[in-house]
């Protein structure tokens, strides 16, 4: 079983930058478990200590039952991809491959056969003989990716390893990821700043901020229910909408008010809400929870306003307008007629609305 256990890991940077704090993380077996925040959030600094390439300061790694903090990362049977790929500029792509497997010393023939067997899944068995110098960057990071695949490690790390390939190329280099994934079903701990990766790639993902883990889980549950603010306006785009609001109880009917806009609060939301009120909050709003008005809306959660800028983006328009005080969007679909500076009334589904805290930012 190669599942990763991470507890109350640390790490402080000589000169006392707290990087990483007290991290606890249960990776499982065969996982592909994403670590996305902004940068320096931390998370490539807690990879490189599972890969044993920076010190632990406290805490505990292990693979299996095993603490691995005091091994040194050939002996953790772990591989890297590394976001620069570093391959040997004067080696072929084949001794580029089979060059890990030599340093352990593993028999020709097997260093043969599990380079021919990586080459064939990969696709670049024609590429075999060529330098680096004479691939693509996405033939690269193929190679980079072999050279772990060659291994056969239980846990595989990721440090972002499509963020060198154009757009496209990471759109196709990510599902290649996937397939694989699910093709070598290795525990696989992976790291990038882009959401979208995480989403599309991570069975689980995990989002940091400041050295601290914010939340775990699926990608839909990060999505539908975000723990905090932060994860609610890191995980999706465009991001979601936020506005301060104070919460008032009419006759036991609460509503979120802000400046020109007054706004039911949901019935399935009012029970957790109502602590709040007379005080401010933040009220979150996914793009697409809101839409133009049909006729069929309830004026209680819809408001007027005006567009501020539109952009046809093809399979949908993001409408731009304020609200409230603050900048908005809505995702609406693509047959909807409107045009910059109209007037609108834009309503919102009941159902998907989230309320945060405005000191903690915790989700109410
Ligand atoms: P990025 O996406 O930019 O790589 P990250 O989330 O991976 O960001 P880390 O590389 O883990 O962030 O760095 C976390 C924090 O630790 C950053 O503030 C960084 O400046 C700091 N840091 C990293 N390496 C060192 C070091 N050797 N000495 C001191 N501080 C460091």
């Amino acid at each position: 079983m190669a599942n990763v256990t991470i507890r109350n890991l640390n790490k402080k940077y000589d000169g006392g930058f707290h990087a990483v704090k007290d991290v606890n993380l249960e990776v499982r077996d065969k996982e592909f478990m994403v670590l996305v925040g902004p940068s320096g959030c931390g998370k490539t600094t807690t990879l490189r200590m599972v890969a044993g390439l920076e010190e632990i300061t406290s805490g505990e790694i292990l693979i299996g039952t095993r603490v691995i903090n005091e091994l040194p990362p050939m002996d953790r049977d772990i591989a890297m991809v590394f976001q620069n790929y570093a391959l040997y500029p004067h080696k072929s792509v084949h001794q580029n491959m089979a060059f890990g497997l030599q340093m352990r010393k593993y028999p020709k023939d097997e260093i043969e056969k599990r380079v021919r067997e990586a080459a064939e899944i990969l696709g670049i068995g024609p590429l075999l003989e060529r330098k680096p110098r004479q691939l693509s960057g996405g033939q690269r990071q193929r190679v980079a990716v072999g050279r772990a695949i060659v291994r056969h490690p239980q846990v595989f790390l990721f440090d972002e390893p499509l963020s060198n390939l154009d757009a496209m190329l990471r759109v196709q280099m990510r599902v290649e990821l996937k397939r694989l994934h699910e093709r070598l079903e290795t525990t696989a701990i992976y790291v990038t700043h882009d959401q979208v990766e995480a989403m599309t790639l991570g069975d689980r993902v995990v989002v940091m901020k400041d050295g601290w883990v914010q939340q775990v889980g699926e990608p839909l549950e990060l999505y539908g229910k975000p723990s905090n603010k932060f994860v609610a306006g890191f995980i999706g785009s465009p991001a979601m909408n936020f506005v301060d609001v104070t919460i008032s109880d009419s006759g036991g009917v609460l509503w979120a008010d802000a400046e020109g806009l007054r706004l039911k609060v949901p019935p399935q939301m009012a029970g957790r809400v109502r602590a709040h009120g007379g005080k401010r909050v933040t009220l979150g709003m996914r793009p697409e929870a809101l839409h133009l008005v049909d006729g069929s809306d309830q004026p209680e959660y819809s408001f007027a306003t005006a567009v501020d800028v539109l952009e046809p983006l093809g399979n949908e328009i993001l409408v731009n307008f304020r609200a409230g005080g603050a900048p908005m969007v809505a995702r609406v679909d693509p047959g909807v007629r409107v045009k910059a500076h109209q007037s609108i009334r834009v309503a919102l589904d009941p159902e998907r609305v989230h309320f945060f805290d405005e000191k903690s930012g915790a989700a109410i």
